[in-house]
């Protein structure tokens, strides 16, 4: 069966049609700037030239019915027919307490998506574009909701309240909620393949590190404990957004530099992080390249950014007794030779033992411990478009 996996943000929509018989991935794109001037589809069918198509697009329905054209164009296309898409997999960022898992989506779901909103407002609402548009333009496929925060549903509660009045979380559902659910969870699950063990007898940490970055604890396949939290602010530093600090900073700075709600809000979301801190960029490449050429500022932005990662390991080997595996994942997980080996440095007294020769790998799958008796760690491409495919495909065959 084709899978169609569709990511919608408030201006672009992803995508993936994957066959689902052999897990291959059949064709790939990215719609930008919908609803703005410039408005166009990156589309490419695997193994070929991408493919520009760019026209004008009023809303995510116009976007998706190009990215459907696309798909079955007798040029570029990767199938006859749009019959050919058996189901359709969405990426939903907030579910709530309501979804723990992947759903089927029906009336009802939507409702109850919709009823996360006030939890994920800039979030769940093109993500329901998305959904609405699809349901729209293809009513007979069925289509299934997958969270990004379900995985973390497993959580003890005393991981995920926080010490606030509990009045708070009754009436405002005011909790840990975690994101990056799906990355999280579709790399502990190759862990415990490429280790060769049973993911119930694991202990894992799990180290999202992209734009946004967050590390999740995984005890016998469950998610107990993660840094993202209410919203994906909280945790580490990223790229630009702050991660944990002293709340009662947040009053301090909007007293004296006068600011609104929404102005401290763009700081902490969008100025800060290790470009905050730096002064330099948010992208890890730029700030490797000057702290080598003597930048202090941007050696101080990844300085912190490590020692934080290394703290959270360091709490969630003090949560599951010992890790047996440590992953790395996402952008600069994946990528990032010095920062793997900077966060690791150090970490032999809880047995992190990072081999450096075998750290020289980018972007693709490896076990970088040679010393069996220590944690064995592991670089692994995060796929979250497999991960939906995978769960949509579960739903709709029962
Ligand atoms: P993601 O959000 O997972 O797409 O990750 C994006 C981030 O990965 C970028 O902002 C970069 O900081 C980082 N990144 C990508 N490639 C590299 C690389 N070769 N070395 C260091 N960081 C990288």
């Amino acid at each position: 069966m084709n899978i169609l996996v569709i990511n919608c943000g408030s201006s672009s929509l992803k995508y993936q049609l994957i066959d689902m018989d052999g897990e291959e991935l059949l064709a790939i794109g990215l719609v930008e700037r919908i609803g703005i001037d410039g408005s166009r589809v990156k589309h490419e069918l695997t193994g070929e030239k991408e493919v520009i198509i760019e026209e004008p697009m009023e809303d995510h329905r116009k976007a998706l019915k190009l990215v459907l054209d696309a798909l079955v164009d007798p040029n570029h296309g990767a199938i006859e027919s749009m019959d050919e898409i058996g189901a359709v997999g969405h990426r939903v960022v907030h579910g709530g307490e309501k979804f723990s898992e992947s759903v089927i989506i029906d009336d009802e779901v939507m409702e109850a998506i919709r009823d996360c909103v006030g939890l994920a407002p800039l979030h769940n609402p093109p993500n329901i574009m998305g959904i609405e548009a699809c349901r729209e333009l293809m009513p007979e496929v069925p289509m299934v909701a997958v969270f990004d925060t379900a995985f973390h549903q497993t959580i003890p509660m005393a991981n995920y309240m926080y010490p606030l009045p509990y009045e708070l979380y009754e009436k405002y559902g005011i909790r840990k909620y975690g994101f990056h659910g799906t990355s999280h969870k579709y790399v502990a699950l190759r862990a415990a393949e490429m280790v060769n063990r049973d993911i119930e007898n694991l202990n894992i940490v799990t180290c999202h590190l992209g734009n946004g970055a967050s590390v999740c604890a995984v005890q016998g396949g469950k998610s107990i404990e993660t840094s993202m939290g209410f919203t994906p602010l909280e945790g580490l530093a990223m790229g630009t957004r702050s991660g944990d600090l002293d709340p009662a900073v947040i009053p301090f700075i909007m007293e004296k530099e006068n600011l609104t709600f929404d102005e401290v809000s763009e700081i902490l979301n969008k100025k800060s992080g290790v470009l905050g801190v730096s002064g330099v960029s948010s992208d890890f490449r730029d700030l490797e390249e000057a702290a080598a050429n003597g930048n202090e500022r941007a050696q101080l932005a990844l300085d912190l950014f490590c020692n934080r990662v290394k703290k959270y390991i360091g709490a969630y080997a003090a949560l599951m007794c010992h890790i047996d595996v440590l992953v790395f994942t996402a952008g600069i997980g994946e990528n990032s030779i010095t920062i793997r080996e900077q966060i690791c440095e150090g970490l032999d007294c809880i047995d992190i033992r990072l081999d450096k020769d075998l750290n020289q790998v980018r972007g693709k799958e490896a076990i970088i411990t040679k010393d069996l008796t220590a944690t064995q760690i592991l670089v692994i491409p995060t796929n979250e478009e497999l991960m939906i495919a995978r769960d949509t495909l579960h739903l709709v065959e029962g």
